[in-house]
């Protein structure tokens, strides 16, 4: 289809029509560089025909690279300017294309009007694991995805135990399937400039789920309670869901794990295996 990309005067055209002061809490900065939106949608693999899922398609820079590579885009934004905005603008940088608006918060929407079979966004930075977090959880039709978030997040996410910026988002994310990062985009692409650097994180989903939803969630709180302290040693840390320190020994030595390493040290399997075995002895 024939698509025009957002560049620096047309981003700024679109903020000043729209009145538009970009506001930190929603982590607006809009990308004014076309390559960058190219270089997303490439890293993506996104295929023509195939549904995407954009969260916070602001001005709308990355959904028209979407559109241009063919894909139907479904867009959430919580901006009631920017989601009202975007089908006008889609009319002259993408006629022909398929793009769906829906005007919300990314973090509530649990139902969307096409399957996504990919999640390609620009992610708003105050909430980008949460975002990231809530769509593997109520999309399981997304087996894949590249977001763009802080570098920071980004490393965060994709680290591997043992690391020094693994902690209970990176085994989170692990719960749903392989991440890892793409390289780093300069600040410089973005209007307003932020103070940080970004990169790009991409993941499969499991081809087969980890666990059940309730062992899920066991999983979750363990992790949390186990990076909450992250300094001491699991009998210690897991105590608030596992009960007293014997308890917890116990627990976790007939998980295979040992209770006087740390959460840092543990696998996605390892916390599953903790949950399980908690699940056992609680019969
Ligand atoms: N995709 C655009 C781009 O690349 O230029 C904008 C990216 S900007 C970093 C983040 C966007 O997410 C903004 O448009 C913002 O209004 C929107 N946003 C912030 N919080 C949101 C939420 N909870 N749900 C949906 N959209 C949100």
């Amino acid at each position: 289809p024939s698509v025009k990309l957002l560049g620096p005067a047309e981003v700024r055209d679109l903020a000043g029509l729209l009145n538009i002061v970009p506001t930190k809490k929603l982590g607006q900065n809009f990308v004014i560089d076309p390559n960058t939106v190219r270089r997303i949608v490439r890293v993506a693999g996104v295929r023509p025909g195939e549904t995407v899922v954009e969260v916070g398609p602001g001005l709308g820079s990355l959904t028209f690279g979407l559109l241009e590579a063919g894909a139907a885009v479904v867009a959430v934004e919580i901006d009631g300017r920017l989601a009202a905005q975007l089908p006008e603008t889609a009319k002259l940088m993408a006629p022909e294309s398929s793009l769906t608006v829906i005007h919300q918060d990314a973090l509530r929407i649990t139902e969307l009007p096409q399957a996504p079979a990919r999640l390609v966004a620009n992610l708003p930075y105050n909430v980008s694991v949460p975002v990231l977090l809530h769509f593997m959880e109520h999309f399981p039709t997304l087996l894949a995805g590249v977001v763009m978030v802080q570098a920071e997040v980004g490393y965060r996410i994709a680290a591997t135990p043992g690391s020094k910026v693994y902690g209970a988002p990176s085994v989170k994310a692990e719960w749903y399937g392989s991440w890892r990062t793409h390289g780093q985009v300069s600040r410089q692409i973005f209007w307003p400039v932020p103070n940080v650097d970004s990169v790009l994180v991409g993941f499969d989903r499991r081809e087969i789920p980890l666990g059940t939803e309730v062992e899920r969630l066991a999983t979750f709180a363990l992790v949390d309670a186990g990076f909450q302290q992250r300094r001491k040693m699991l009998r210690q840390s897991l105590q608030p869901v596992l009960g007293d320190t014997t308890t917890a020994s116990a627990i976790i030595e007939s998980a295979g794990v040992d209770p006087q390493t740390r959460s840092e040290q543990l696998t996605v399997h390892d916390f599953l295996k903790i949950a399980r075995a908690a699940e056992t002895s609680a019969d």
